[in-house]
């Protein structure tokens, strides 16, 4: 039989492959827990599911708290910039338009150039990076 992860031909019967050491047989266990396909997909779920539970948490596990972390955020006036599998990066704030504001400035003769600095002062995007690692620890850092 053909081994469902790298595709090498192993022994019927075969445990383990001989090519990239994955679980053989046992209907078709797949221990990345990635979309088991037509075959009676609940019990295979979990038994990808228990078998990611030795090395930390599942996958599904993982996108719930990182979900949850996420909303919270978006709910504090954040909102999601990029999503990279378990790394998410917020933005709030608005980009300072330096152009507009040199503009102004010159409209006022230079009055507007105080209230441009409290801007770039106070202002700004300011960046938050949230990530879930494999034991379901968060962490978020600024950027
Ligand atoms: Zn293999």
């Amino acid at each position: 039989m053909f081994c469902t992860n790298c595709g090498n031909e192993n022994e019927d019967g075969a445990r383990f492959c001989t090519g990239c050491g994955e679980v053989m047989g046992e209907s078709g266990l797949r221990s990345d827990g990635s979309e088991p396909r037509t075959e009676s997909g609940g019990t295979d779920e979990r038994a990808g599911n228990d078998r990611e539970q030795m090395l930390g948490v599942s996958t599904s596990e993982r996108r719930e708290l990182l979900a949850g972390v996420v909303n919270t955020q978006v709910a504090s006036g954040y909102r999601i910039e990029s999503q990279v599998d378990f790394l998410v990066v917020l933005v709030r704030g608005n980009r300072v338009n330096h152009v507009l504001h040199l503009l102004i400035t010159l409209f006022t003769c230079g009055l507007w150039g105080l209230v441009w600095l409290i801007l770039v002062v106070a202002g700004g995007e300011k960046r938050l990076k949230v990530s879930v690692d494999e034991w379901g620890n968060i962490n978020s850092s600024r950027v």
